[in-house]
């Protein structure tokens, strides 16, 4: 009887090809647990915007009894930049030097000028510990 081996070279082909079906099979599954992530994500994401809706409205109410006491409060989100909560912006020039400084100062930094309010000089900046950068 003779007995059909194999050779070694239709082996290593084989087991070549079920390697690369199973990578693939790996790389399909893998790519399915990071579509399922980027679900739960979104998922995530979408109940915490809805919760923080409800926080909202819950807190807007808590706001409105405090202010039908007398008292005058209001909601705001910290997450405003620091510009829009009347910061200086490192982005714009001082409207007095014509240029911005590091760290950056703006108009009021001025104050102490009075009304003839000046560029500050080189050394002024050197007092303040600013430097300049336009
Ligand atoms: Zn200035």
């Amino acid at each position: 009887m003779h007995l059909a081996y194999p050779s070694i070279s239709s082996v290593i082909h084989n087991v070549e090809l079920y390697d690369r079906k199973g990578s693939a099979m790996a790389r399909s599954g893998q790519k399915a647990l990071l579509e399922r992530l980027r679900k739960l994500d979104q998922e995530r994401d979408a109940l915490a915007q809805q919760a923080k809706e409800q926080l909202i409205a819950r807190a807007n109410e808590v706001i409105k009894e405090l202010n039908k006491l007398g008292f005058n409060y209001r909601l705001a989100s910290s997450s405003r930049t620091r510009e829009a909560r009347g910061g200086i912006s490192p982005n714009k020039p001082c409207q007095i030097c014509k240029f911005r400084t590091d760290p950056p100062h703006d108009a009021r930094r001025h104050k102490a000028q009075g009304r003839d309010k000046k560029p500050f000089t080189q050394a002024q900046l050197r007092d303040f510990g600013y430097t300049r950068l336009d």
